[in-house]
């Protein structure tokens, strides 16, 4: 049940710029709301109506560069736009992965030709792109994929399998990472390339998950696929740089997830503590309700400022790695929290469907494990912020 229209989300950044987006992408998302999204997410749809908006108001290129379609807005636009979506209960994983990863990938690292056929109908969300690192035995370990690009005359062959690629099907193609070559030590040479989804060799297997989300997830086989050169996103053997160029967005984009989902719920449980009556009084009275969803509400602000922080690093073209690390691993943890608690405040009704709450658990839950786990954060600060032993 949709008790009260979404809460704005309290514009981070002084001015009218971010308030007046964060404004616009409330009142669209608030028009869908949560309802349409399960009815989309139970019938297997796209939410194509929320989408074709989303790009016609130019929300979904807002952090690409204006001369590709985009809002030039930066990549902290596009985590507002990701917020006030999961806010108004439709988090939107394809915008973490089409234009956050491959748009930016492709936007700093792209030629003049790939920006023009790829790069500005993603900006325009005229076309979606999924994006493939993960293989089942290379892991979280990506100098150990296995996916080989190999030369074939003026082009390439792919081999290997990728899994849990997330929409795939509704995807004009995969940004697919594989090895070219080896390094002295052994190590993965990674390239990127862009795979049609229809490519003749490219099969896929419908992964079955608990996630409610539009986006279905899939293994991917590559069996002798070829592309030409000029699918080749930056230069051969290089793409580990590359990499990282989408995958703090992406990251950042997750947190902007969380954050969304953890305004949702605490929006929800807040109305329904102010209305629900048991002993004479609102169940918000009695502060065994309200203290936690107070200390989420904080928990949920400090997550939205570090969401920020890494945004702005990462606009700037500074070192953005670790801020974006650490804003996801702290939004995927607030956001479960809320969502736990906002759950409890509910009583028999937090799992009842009516209420939209328990349907996006395994959304927030993702963000612990994906796009990187929250173990592999915590060794990456532990290595690089106080100077660890690597483990592994
Ligand atoms: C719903 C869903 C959607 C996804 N979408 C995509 C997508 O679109 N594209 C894509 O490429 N991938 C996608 N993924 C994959 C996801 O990014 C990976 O599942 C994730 O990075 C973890 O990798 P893994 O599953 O191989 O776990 P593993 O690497 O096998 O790790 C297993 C466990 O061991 C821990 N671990 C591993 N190494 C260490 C270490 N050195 N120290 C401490 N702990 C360690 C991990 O933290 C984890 O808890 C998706 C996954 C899911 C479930």
């Amino acid at each position: 049940m949709d008790i009260d229209p979404p809460a704005r989300g309290i514009p981070l950044v002084p001015g009218d710029e971010e308030r007046l987006l964060r404004d616009a992408v409330s009142d669209l998302a608030g028009r869908y709301g949560h309802r349409y999204f399960a009815e989309q997410v139970a019938s297997g749809g796209a939410a194509e109506e929320l989408w074709d908006e989303l790009a016609a108001g130019g929300y979904v290129g807002a952090g690409l560069p204006e001369e590709h379609g985009g809002g030039g807005l930066g990549i902290a636009a596009l985590c507002a736009v990701e917020e006030e979506l999961a806010a108004a209960g439709c988090p939107l994983p394809m915008l973490v992965i089409s234009p956050a990863i491959v748009g930016s990938i492709l936007a700093r690292h792209g030629d003049e030709a790939q920006r023009a056929r790829w790069l500005r109908p993603i900006a325009e969300g005229r076309i979606r792109v999924a994006f493939a690192i993960t293989e089942s035995d290379a892991g979280s370990n990506s100098h150990q994929v296995a996916t080989v690009a190999a030369r074939d005359g003026a082009g390439y062959r792919l081999r290997g399998s990728k899994t849990f690629i997330s929409g795939v099907e509704h995807a004009a193609a995969v940004l697919v990472v594989a090895r070219t070559g080896r390094d002295e030590r052994g190590r993965g040479q990674l390239s990127l390339f862009l795979v049609d989804s229809d490519a003749p060799g490219l099969e896929r297997q419908l992964v079955p998950t608990a996630c409610a989300a539009l986006e279905q997830q899939w293994q991917l086989f590559l069996d002798d696929v070829e592309v030409g050169e000029e699918r080749r996103v930056g230069p051969e053997g290089a793409g580990l740089r590359a990499l990282f160029d989408g995958l703090n967005p992406e990251r950042l984009m997750g947190a902007a997830m969380c954050t969304g989902i953890a305004r949702y719920a605490l929006d929800k449980a807040a109305a329904y503590a102010r209305e629900r009556e048991v002993w004479g009084v609102p169940i918000g009275t009695h502060q065994g309700v309200a203290h936690p969803l107070a200390e989420a509400r904080i928990e949920l602000e400090a997550a939205r400022l570090m969401l920020q922080r890494g945004a702005l690093l990462y606009d700037a073209g500074l070192e953005a790695g670790e801020a974006s690390n650490m804003a996801k691993f702290t939004a995927s943890e607030v956001s479960l929290r809320a969502l736990d608690r906002a759950i409890q405040v509910h009583g028999g009704n937090g799992l009842a469907d009516e209420y939209g709450l328990a349907d996006l658990w395994f959304v927030a839950r993702l963000l612990k494990t994906a796009p990187v786990s929250r173990e592999m954060v915590l060794n990456h600060v532990a290595e690089h912020a106080l100077g660890l032993p690597k483990s592994y």
